[in-house]
């Protein structure tokens, strides 16, 4: 089988940074979506493709035990990472994995990346989101279609780095020629209707262009988070490599505003590329650097009048649910990130629940905080979180109820 590929990070049109990453390395394929503070998630997912990577090129057999085992070392190894740099404190990625093997494909899935097949004209998703919402929704406590633009529809319940062990999901696939295979993270998934996806991957017969349409499409969708996707095309015969389509395809077009940023984190089949390597600065000359610091003062004071404005309408038009510095749920209005050093929330409303009452896959998404476009949102989501520490507790009990027999 021969597999030619398409992909693209993109950091979108609203986050400052792009902490997704992906991975093309024939016979294997990912995107991994990272979550944390500052560059955390960025490091999540960097050091999730780069385990990975590393562990299959190491020449071990590759199958489907042998994808679990890298994604459990990877998981282990971001764990230690997280508890050893406090910055790095509660960081964790999502990882959605696809190693081709002749006509059979492994699937290894942890959190809401997702991985779609395009057969004879029809798109079925292959992975289960491990989200918050498709809980509810198998629970029957929400709709499907009330599912996508749900405000608590990047809450994640299963992530890499979260705790020292973590489940993963394998899913065996039967290939043919003729097969597309799409990875994507949750930037386009919630952005695009599977119905968009759909159009596009049969409209678009070049993988690198659809790869392209897709994320263009999420950015005119909005753009609300980073988007990655990787899309494959699997030829029953003729055709050149991945890796050598791969080398070419991925870097972002020229045209890019350089503003909007594209990808820092981007492994794509290179041999010995560490993507977490800083380059060195030259040092400039100390004139340039006078009048680099006059500049960086200019843009300084522009940027405090601007976000001076921007701060007070994100005061007024926001909303999220967060946790005091006692540790206790509590509505804002404003938003959880500092704008040049300042704080743009005001407390509106305490709930009865204490970060410590929730369950863990919970605690770090409450207190880097949950955005909702309205008070009555805010309120449900704190009734949900409620709901959750409930169950937690009675789970708690009964455990050491049974424990007491
Ligand atoms: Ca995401």
């Amino acid at each position: 089988m021969n597999i030619t590929v398409g992909a693209r990070s993109d950091v979108g049109r609203v986050r400052q940074g792009n902490e997704d990453a992906l991975l093309v390395r024939e016979p294997l394929f990912g995107v991994a979506d990272g979550m944390g503070g500052h560059l955390a998630g960025d490091v999540a997912s960097a050091t999730a493709v780069d385990v990975i990577s590393g562990r299959a090129g190491a020449g071990d057999g590759l199958d489907a035990r042998a994808l679990e085992r890298f994604i459990k070392e990877a998981n282990r190894t971001i764990w230690q990472r997280a508890n050893e740099d406090s910055q790095l404190h509660g960081m964790g990625t999502t990882c959605t994995l696809l190693m081709i093997d002749g006509d059979t494909g492994w699937l290894a899935h942890v959190g809401d990346s997702r991985a779609y097949m395009l057969r004879d004209g029809e798109l079925v998703q292959l992975t289960e989101d491990h989200t918050l919402v498709a809980r509810m929704v198998e629970e029957g406590r929400l709709r499907p279609e009330e599912a996508q633009h749900h405000p608590q529809r990047s809450i994640i319940t299963r992530a890499l780095g979260v705790e020292d062990d973590v489940d993963v999901d394998l899913i065996d696939i039967d290939l043919r020629g003729g097969d597309r295979i799409l990875l994507c993270s949750d930037g386009l998934s919630s952005m695009l209707e599977s119905r968009e996806i759909h159009d596009i991957l049969l409209d678009e017969t070049d993988p690198q262009a659809a790869a392209d349409r897709l994320v263009d499409a999420a950015n005119d969708a909005g753009g609300e988070d980073n988007i990655t996707v990787v899309v494959l095309d699997l030829n029953g015969g003729g055709g050149g490599s991945a890796a050598a389509r791969a080398q070419t395809a991925p870097p972002p077009p020229p045209e890019q505003n350089p503003d909007e940023g594209t990808a820092p984190v981007m492994e794509v089949a290179g041999p010995d590329d560490d993507t977490l390597e800083e380059t060195d600065a030259e040092e400039p000359p100390p004139r340039g650097r006078v009048r680099r610091f006059v500049i960086a003062l200019v843009i300084l004071v522009l940027l405090f009048l601007a976000g001076f404005g921007a701060a007070r309408y994100a005061l007024a038009n926001s909303w999220f649910v967060g946790t005091s510095d006692e540790g206790v749920v509590t509505i804002y209005r404003g938003i959880p990130e500092e704008v040049l050093g300042l704080t743009l929330k005001e407390p509106l409303q305490e709930s009865d629940v204490t970060i410590q009452d929730l369950p863990v896959y919970l605690r770090v998404t409450v207190q880097q905080g949950i955005k909702t476009d309205s008070l009555i949102t805010a309120r449900r989501t704190v009734a949900n979180l409620e709901d959750r520490s409930r169950e937690t507790i009675e789970a708690e009990n009964e455990s050491e109820g049974e424990g007491g027999d």
